[in-house]
């Protein structure tokens, strides 16, 4: 056996065959391709896990991204129906807030093909001379299935601003009933 012929191994550094894979001594495999691969293998097993964890954030940012910018709910006022409706002149219409303001009685028709289930009214108050004397709305949670008509009391007499009569009873001549929203049940 030459010097050339021989070289040290990588484990026990005792001259080993120049050809052997595996160390006589220490049992060491002496291929520098078999470590390679081996790092290889640790690389690509790290690039799938990383893969898999950008996939799992993207997908939580993108649930975030939507839930964020939910839709609006349908708007189906324009199929709502006033049938009719009734001013009643400023007056205390609760013991807990008694602030003198009007309100309207009246019948809504739902003449769409979907259930509704809030409403929202813009009521408008006219004088004898037609000028608008008053305003309030009214959002209420007003169940009016397909074809099927449903009474109503509007006042302002929701939380928040109670906002007074703005004139005396006998200016509130005439009134107007405008439905601004009629949203379906949300699911
Ligand atoms: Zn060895």
């Amino acid at each position: 056996m030459t010097a050339d012929s021989q070289r040290l191994c990588r484990g026990c550094f005792q001259p080993i065959d120049r050809r052997s894979r595996k160390c006589p001594h220490c049992h060491a495999y002496q291929q520098k391709g078999f470590i390679w691969a081996a790092w290889l293998g640790v690389l690509l097993a790290a690039v799938f896990v990383l893969g898999i964890l950008t996939d799992v954030l993207l997908t939580i940012a993108d649930h975030r991204k939507q839930s964020l910018r939910r839709e609006p709910p349908p708007n189906y006022a324009d199929v709502v129906e006033v049938q009719e409706s009734r001013l009643l002149p400023p007056a205390i219409h609760t013991e807990q807030r008694p602030q003198t303001v009007p309100a309207v009685i009246g019948v809504l028709r739902n003449n769409g093909t979907q259930p509704i289930a809030s409403i929202t009214l813009q009521i408008r108050c006219y004088d004898s001379q037609k000028k608008i004397v008053d305003t309030f709305q009214w959002s209420y949670a007003l169940e009016i299935q397909p074809g099927s008509s449903v009474p109503f009391k509007a006042s302002e007499s929701s939380y928040g601003n109670l906002r007074p009569a703005a004139l005396p009873p006998e200016d509130y001549v005439s009134h107007e009933v405008v439905v601004v929203k009629a949203h379906p049940p949300t699911s």
